[in-house]
């Protein structure tokens, strides 16, 4: 029987309706599909097989009650998810988020581009993210450590080194992944590698830390370098303070570019000097040691702190959204572009609006989605995975080879689906890229 072809608004009506309120899934299935409709068009095999349709329902949700005791005695309930979204080239993969913006749609939108990074990244992983609506901010260690050990009571029945790997993600750091992992371990009585993020002396990887944040500027620089540019010299303005904007400021400072500006939910700081490696180090104490706000930071070096503001509209050569989804909107694209903006790439998953991401397409801004830029945190708990199953652990030189040689992996995959009349498309080509990997497998397993 032929199947009529797809249309991008009927495809989406569909979409939500089938998914009711779910803006962020929507958001992010609608910027997979602008691509993938008019490819899956020309490409009769994945649309007689209903690829797209299949792929943008997950294999399955789990949601969960976690239920916890405070410092004071008070009983706290929050809702646990894993959200397993395709397993089709390889065990579910990727983080648990702790925050309380926390709800199904953000999970459903953060597996679905899971599926596509992970496929990006060369290695055989699946797609998946979790997390909770629980809020660390505040919490004492040993608060946080009984909401770790009860969400993991429950989650420990559906994850395993072959079915399903978690790791961080905002709100989970080396603490969290502790907490997890040592609860895991203790209901499987098993010492496998089915989270990643470790810390080093049980079981995690060099360069996993730093992994997200270099990654993304290694892909920056590879953009660069395509167009007979690098990074050296360049004003770089970055969103975040965590684990991402972190390492993502130190391999700038590495390359020889000038970070203006960092953030936190509380706002921006602006610090015109630059923020050097000393300064940084410090940040790096304030948000992991501390757990303060980037304010401190202006009071400390006396530079402007902008409260609840975001920094877009700071001139600079090159910016890297590294805090969270829907960062920039049209207007700070516009501004971004009016202030002569060169390139952007994501550190954060699903930073910018579409019509953002039009906005730099449309003025010939090099913009890569986090989908391809921010791969090297995944990549790196891949091999942290690798180690793990081998027993044995690489150098930080072989990881941080490693890291770079996938980042040009993906970059190359980028150019060989995006590249169009001179201009490279990142969103289109890593779009393509990681979809056609998995809808081949898929492909060969029938309908399943
Ligand atoms: P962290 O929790 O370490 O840091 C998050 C940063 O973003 C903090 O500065 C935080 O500010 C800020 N932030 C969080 N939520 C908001 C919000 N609603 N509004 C404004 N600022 C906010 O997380 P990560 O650095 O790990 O993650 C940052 C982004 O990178 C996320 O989009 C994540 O999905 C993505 N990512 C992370 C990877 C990783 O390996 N960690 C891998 C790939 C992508 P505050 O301190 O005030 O909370």
């Amino acid at each position: 029987m032929q199947k009529k072809k797809l249309d991008l608004n009927e495809f989406m009506q569909g979409l939500v309706e089938r998914n009711p309120g779910e803006t962020e899934f929507h958001q992010a299935v609608q910027e997979v599909a602008e691509d993938i409709i008019p490819f899956v068009n020309d490409n009769p095999q994945y649309m007689h097989a209903a690829l797209l349709e299949r792929m943008t329902e997950p294999d399955r949700i789990i949601s969960f009650r976690v239920c916890w005791e405070d410092d004071e005695g008070h009983i706290r309930v929050n809702r646990g998810y894993r959200v397993q979204y395709n397993n089709a080239i390889g065990p579910y993969k990727g983080g648990l988020r702790f925050h309380p913006s926390v709800n199904q749609s953000v999970l459903k939108f953060l597996g679905f581009e899971q599926v596509f990074k992970n496929s990006l990244t060369t290695l055989p992983m699946g797609g998946g993210k979790g997390g909770s609506d629980f809020d660390p901010k505040g919490k004492s260690d040993r608060e946080v450590m009984r909401f770790c050990q009860s969400f993991m009571t429950e989650l420990h029945k559906h994850i395993g080194p072959n079915r399903d790997v978690p790791a961080g993600d905002i709100g989970v750091g080396a603490r969290e992944i502790g907490y997890l992992f040592g609860q895991y371990k203790r209901l499987e009585n098993e010492f496998t590698g089915t989270l990643t993020g470790k810390s080093l002396e049980f079981g995690g990887s060099l360069i996993r830390t730093e992994a997200t944040g270099y990654g993304t500027v290694y892909f920056m620089e590879l953009m660069l370098n395509h167009r007979g540019d690098s990074l050296k010299g360049k004003s770089v303005v970055i969103s975040g303070s965590g684990n991402v904007a972190q390492y993502a400021a130190e391999k700038v400072l590495q390359l020889g570019g000038r970070v203006l500006t960092m953030s936190d939910s509380s706002g921006y700081i602006h610090d015109r000097d630059g923020i050097d490696a000393e300064k940084l180090a410090y940040i790096i104490d304030l948000k992991t040691v501390q757990r303060g706000r980037i304010s401190a930071y202006a009071e400390k070096y006396g530079c402007d702190f902008y409260p609840g503001e975001k920094p877009w509209s700071v001139k600079c050569d090159v910016a890297l959204p590294c805090a969270t989804q829907n960062e920039i909107s049209i207007d700070d694209a516009k501004l971004l572009v009016e202030n002569g903006i060169m390139a952007v790439a994501e550190g954060a998953n699903m930073p910018t609006y579409i019509d953002a991401i039009h906005v730099f397409h449309d003025n010939k801004v090099l913009y890569a989605p986090g989908k391809a830029s921010n791969a090297g945190g995944v990549a790196v708990s891949g091999l942290e995975m690798s180690q793990n199953s081998l027993r044995i652990s690489w150098s930080r030189e072989e990881l941080d080879e490693r890291l770079r040689n996938i980042m040009t992996e993906i970059h190359d995959q980028c150019l060989k689906y995006g590249k169009e009349d001179g201009f490279v498309d990142y969103v289109k080509g890593a779009n393509l890229a990681g979809f056609v990997k998995v809808a081949n497998a898929m492909m060969a397993y029938g309908v399943i």
